[in-house]
């Protein structure tokens, strides 16, 4: 139930890791020189702009090898030093690569001909893309000095604020008495217990969690302030109008598009509320739901799984929708590319990360066995999927966006989820529908929530460093907003700004909005996928193959469809909404 890391490296002492650390130091320094040498003057480009190519292609394979045994390491042994001396030493190693990138975004922006150069060599029309998008880049780019300067100053800045707060939360063990007994839980250990059958655990849970948050409440407002503080100062000097902004341009997304679904997603709230007020007054609540109970199991039969069932039952229903999805998946079964079971010191939530230098990916979770532990599964895996589609690009082509990030997983979700409803009695079926409702609340209106959070958070923190009062307060706010009365608004959760690891990465601003994006987009790919069948999966491996090398709207397009249209994201929040209807329908039976 771990992860095998050896296909990365048996160990941190091992020959092969120390090797390639050590020869980290030479390749840097003869990517360094030939900048130097070679970037200063304008002859010779197609030549100079081949070059860069291929360095950028290995210096990535050695790092993205390092970092990931590091960081995978970390994420199940929060304490474990030598992985965080190693992530540590690697950033401040990537930090020199800084020098030499910006002289070649330098040289780029001068390049006249880019266009022509473009298509007369292989190699560079394979990176037309990404050679186009550094040249858009090069309007927000800082001088030499200064971004040498701001890449150093984050690791003592940004990047050591998270890895405060990720330490904190990670190792944060929350007082709870169970069965007259108390203990000492790891956090993620009692977030799970939010989908405990028992009334009274979910609410004890959710009580001992938020007292928990206190011992953090200081350290972990002081990193929100200093990240957000630092994203301010950048992003301003960079000129983007707002962190906002960046992040659009960043995620290849145009603010249109942002509106369209927004505006969309307003609209709909009130569906969503009638949801929550429904399973309240079916749990016993007067004044709509308590935050403790969003994810308390609904329905008579609860489906619990082993992991090996689990997988067992994604595998099945990935082949009704292609056996290369199938396979890929059984392949990371046998291989062992997921690391199951909850255990202190390990991170909570679940992720996937995509291990492009060797042709793999690696899944978090912490599994215990519920129906969503298992939809979670078949998300990672659908992140997977997205990497194992694009491993045969180079690396340079197999970085997309964030709103498209989501598509892949959610996709894969869907399938299973669709599956069991098609197989569920009445019962069972209310059971799976209301879980995948709330699933679709956590992604439109919690998003949302977070959304108006992060914005105020930006708002204010122009002007002043951000009290633990007034992060609390303006949480709660967020929450009302997008909750409205389908919440008990004295029972909301406050302390959403600590749990959430998003809010820490200053690389990742307004790391909500992707989520809705992926999720209405995928149902959107969904429909379709009822609607025409086989055809439809070839086509889908090919959009995901092209995520890496376009921008949102072009992505969108190879499937016909507008996402500067509002009435795009409506029809995917239609189909949610008649969940909804057929839910109240089963529910009030
Ligand atoms: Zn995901």
């Amino acid at each position: 139930m771990k992860w095998s890391l050896k296909e990365l490296y048996t160990g941190f002492d091992s020959k092969e890791f120390l090797d390639d650390f050590g020869s980290l130091d030479t390749a840097i320094e003869a990517y360094s020189n030939w900048a130097d040498e070679n970037l200063r003057s304008k002859d010779n480009p197609l030549e100079k702009i081949e070059t860069f190519i291929n360095y950028s292609i290995s210096l990535s394979k050695s790092f993205s090898k390092l970092m990931s045994f590091s960081h995978l390491t970390n994420a199940v042994e929060a304490k474990n030093e030598t992985s965080l001396q190693y992530l540590d030493k690697l950033a401040v190693k990537y930090t020199q690569l800084t020098k030499p990138n910006v002289q070649f975004k330098n040289f780029i922006k001068n390049v006249e001909n880019l266009d022509d150069l473009i298509q007369s060599s292989e190699l560079l029309k394979e990176h037309d893309f990404f050679l186009k998008e550094i040249k858009k880049e090069t309007q927000y780019l800082l001088s030499e000095k200064e971004e040498v300067l701001i890449s150093k100053m984050q690791n003592t800045g940004s990047r050591a604020w998270a890895n405060l707060q990720n330490m904190l939360a990670s190792t944060l063990l929350v007082d709870i008495n169970i069965d007259g007994e108390d203990k000492q839980l790891p956090l993620p250990v009692v977030r799970n217990l939010a989908h405990d059958k028992d009334p009274a655990i979910r609410k004890k849970a959710y009580e001992a969690e938020l007292e928990s948050y206190k011992k953090i409440e200081e350290s972990s407002a002081a990193s929100l302030n200093g990240i957000k503080g630092e994203v301010i100062t950048t992003s301003e000097l960079r000129g983007f109008e707002s962190p906002l902004e960046e992040t659009l341009f960043n995620s290849r997304m145009d603010k249109e598009t942002l509106d369209a679904m927004l505006t969309a997603m307003r609209e709909f709230l009130p569906a969503f509320h009638k949801y929550y007020r429904k399973k309240a007054e079916l749990l016993g609540h007067e004044n709509g739901l308590p935050f403790y109970d969003i994810f308390a199991p609904m329905g008579e039969v609860n489906r619990s799984f082993t992991y090996e069932e689990a997988m067992d039952y994604i595998i099945e229903n990935f082949r009704t929708f292609s056996d290369k999805l199938a396979d890929y998946t059984q392949n990371a079964y046998d291989k062992n590319w997921l690391d199951i079971e909850p255990r202190e010191g390990k991170r909570g939530g679940a992720f996937c990360s995509n291990l492009h230098a060797i042709g793999e990916s690696r899944i978090l979770s912490n599994f215990n066995g519920s129906f969503s532990n298992m939809t979670t599964l078949a998300h990672e895996l659908g992140h997977g999927y997205h990497g194992f589609n694009l491993k045969d690009e180079t690396v340079l082509n197999a970085g997309y966006p964030m709103p498209i990030a989501e598509t892949a997983s959610i996709f894969c979700e869907t399938i299973v989820v669709n599956a069991a409803l098609k197989e569920a009695s009445d019962e069972e079926a209310l059971s799976i529908l209301e879980s995948s409702i709330s699933d679709a609340g956590q992604v439109i209106v919690d998003i949302m929530s977070r959304y108006i959070f992060e914005t105020e958070l930006f708002e204010r923190r122009k002007t002043h460093a951000l009290s633990v009062n007034e992060l609390k307060e303006i949480m709660l706010d967020a929450q009302k907003q997008a909750f409205g009365n389908g919440l008990d608004h004295n029972v909301l959760h406050p302390y959403m700004w600590v749990n959430k690891t998003h809010y820490y990465s200053a690389g990742r601003n307004f790391y909500n909005f992707p989520y809705a994006f992926g999720l209405l987009f995928s149902k959107g790919l969904y429909a379709e996928y009822l609607n025409s069948g086989e055809e439809f999966v070839s086509n889908y491996d090919d959009l995901l193959n092209a995520t890496g090398k376009n921008n949102i709207v072009d992505v969108a397009k190879r499937m016909d469809i507008d996402v500067r249209d509002p009435e795009f994201f409506r029809n995917s929040l239609r189909l949610i909404e008649k969940d909804i209807e057929k839910f109240i329908e089963l529910a009030s039976k």
